[in-house]
């Protein structure tokens, strides 16, 4: 295997990193680099300006704004991107929807949902998973019945993510309760979420912030246009969204420079401490490792499609970035425990928020599915046990 880039590759990185460190706003990215919540207006901002140089969707169709990079120059870009803090594209539009309509939508949906998609006019969230149907999704329950030209959707969704900016949800819908297998009667529906009959609840989590939401659906009528594909291939369509949910769930980026910032939060104490330069130089290794194997399955990715290892980046990405969040609350010691001190406080930033984010990054190993189905995942298709 090759490690070092050729000099094309290594053209673009620098390109990448250029556009990323000089167009989009500094605020933008040290609110990031404080690992501080975006706003709604910076996400929106910095996916405008991305979208504007074409860097919004490169994993589109070229008719749709995408790019026409190798698997490589997708990898540096994101890369680049999380080392430069810049806030991906939203994950609902850029890497969930956008690509399903693209591949399996008619050319009136595309043509009226895709531009928008790109450019974030249109908030996407994802309403797939509902109270027992998580990791068993094929089990939801929501309903939508035929009605003549629309749809009549009854049912909830649970752990929608954002679902407050929401203006519209991707669902799973169970269109023929009586098909021989769960998989076969779903269907994959776009909703309007200002229609009359739909509610969003939120869900205050462990770290007292509110990131998820409950949907509730009650007689909600869709606009039969609004299916994407065929009715009842919706699983078809989710199994290959949810194939490149887990590609982009590896942060190498953005947890080398979370852990290069703890290095230097903890400055002198790692030469003085044995332990702690263990730990760092362990984490600096392991990280190092998963980035090469990110290379080796980036290389290897035939045809744009999600390689099964794409699970093995998923289940160590996120285990490496939880072993950072857990670095900082033992970097912060006794100050960890200070998170509702206020901003005039003698508590430094970093220390304040370093036990909120460490208990809000349990949430790694579950979403984009959990990290025990990925194991079974990798010991089917990957080690055919
Ligand atoms: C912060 C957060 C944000 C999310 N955002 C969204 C969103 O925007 N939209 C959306 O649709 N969903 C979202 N999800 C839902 C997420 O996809 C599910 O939580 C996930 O798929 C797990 O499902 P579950 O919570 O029902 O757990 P369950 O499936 O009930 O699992 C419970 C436990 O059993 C284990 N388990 C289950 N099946 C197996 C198996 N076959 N083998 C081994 N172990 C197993 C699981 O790993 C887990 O430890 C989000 C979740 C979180 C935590």
């Amino acid at each position: 295997m090759k490690l070092r880039l050729s000099e094309e590759d290594a053209a673009f990185r620098e390109e990448m990193r250029t556009f990323f460190t000089t167009q989009v706003p500094q605020s933008i990215r040290d609110t990031v680099a404080a690992r501080r919540e975006l706003t709604k207006d910076q996400i929106v901002e910095t996916q405008q300006i991305l979208n504007a140089a074409g860097l919004a969707v490169p994993n589109w169709p070229v008719e749709w704004g995408g790019k026409d990079w190798t698997p490589l120059q997708r990898h540096i870009w994101h890369e680049e991107m999380q080392l430069a803090s810049v806030p991906a594209p939203l994950a609902f539009n850029a890497s969930m929807v956008g690509p399903v309509i693209a591949a399996f939508g008619s050319q009136e949906v595309k043509e009226r949902f895709l531009p928008a998609t790109a450019n974030l006019d249109i908030w996407w969230s994802q309403g797939f998973s509902e109270p027992d149907a998580g990791s068993d999704l094929a089990s939801l329950r929501t309903v939508a019945r035929r009605e003549g030209d629309e749809y009549v959707v009854n049912g909830q969704k649970t752990w929608t993510t954002l679902g407050q900016y929401g203006d519209w949800i991707f669902t799973l819908v169970r269109t023929d309760p009586d098909a021989p297998k769960k998989q076969q009667g779903i269907s994959f529906l776009l909703i309007d979420m200002t229609s009359p009959g739909l509610t969003v609840r939120p869900i205050e989590l462990i770290d007292g912030g509110h990131e998820v939401n409950e949907v509730f659906f009650e007689d909600v009528r869709v606009p039969a246009e609004n299916l994407v594909g065929e009715e009842n291939r919706g699983w078809d369509y989710a199994k290959f969204l949810l194939g490149n949910e887990r590609v982009g769930v590896a942060p190498v980026g953005s947890t080398k420079r979370w852990l290069a910032a703890a290095k230097e939060l903890a400055g002198d104490r790692i030469a003085g401490d044995p332990v702690l330069a263990t730990r760092v130089a362990g984490l600096e290794n392991e990280l190092l490792a998963l980035e090469l194997t990110a290379l080796r399955v980036v290389a290897h990715s035939a045809d744009g499609k999600p390689h099964p290892a794409s699970s093995v980046l998923k289940l160590r990405g996120t285990e490496l970035q939880q072993a950072v969040t857990e670095l900082y609350v033992d970097l912060a010691g006794p100050l960890s425990l200070a998170s509702g001190a206020g901003d005039g406080s003698g508590v430094p930033d970093w220390a304040r928020v370093s036990t909120p984010q460490y208990l809000n990054f349990r949430k790694a190993s579950i979403y984009g599915g959990s990290n025990e189905v990925q194991r079974q995942i990798i010991a089917k298709t990957i080690l055919g046990l």
